[in-house]
């Protein structure tokens, strides 16, 4: 029972050849880490498909936007609070 729908890139919907060397990466919003293709891991949920360098630099870059993005909102909300406690009046 080897035959599943084959694996397709998360950033350019290239589907994966069985001698394709792809990467994995784990989806987490701490860390940005791509490891070499597994199958076993590829089939669990919370791993992207990554096909080529041109996509891991993609992946790479949507993360960093999240991850800057996740750093800069809280601050936007918690900032004025501080800043209006601080004041005297
Ligand atoms: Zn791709």
């Amino acid at each position: 029972m080897k035959v599943r729908c084959p694996y397709k890139c998360d950033y350019c919907m290239n589907p994966k050849g069985e001698t394709n060397h792809w990467w994995l990466r784990a989806r987490d919003v701490n860390q940005f880490t791509l490891m070499a293709w597994n199958d076993l891991l590829a089939d669990q949920d919370g791993h992207e498909h990554i096909c080529s360098e041109s996509c891991a630099a993609k992946a790479l870059s949507r993360w960093m936007t999240r991850r800057s993005m996740e750093f800069t909102m809280p601050a936007a909300v918690i900032t004025p609070v501080v800043e209006a406690a601080k004041r005297p009046n």
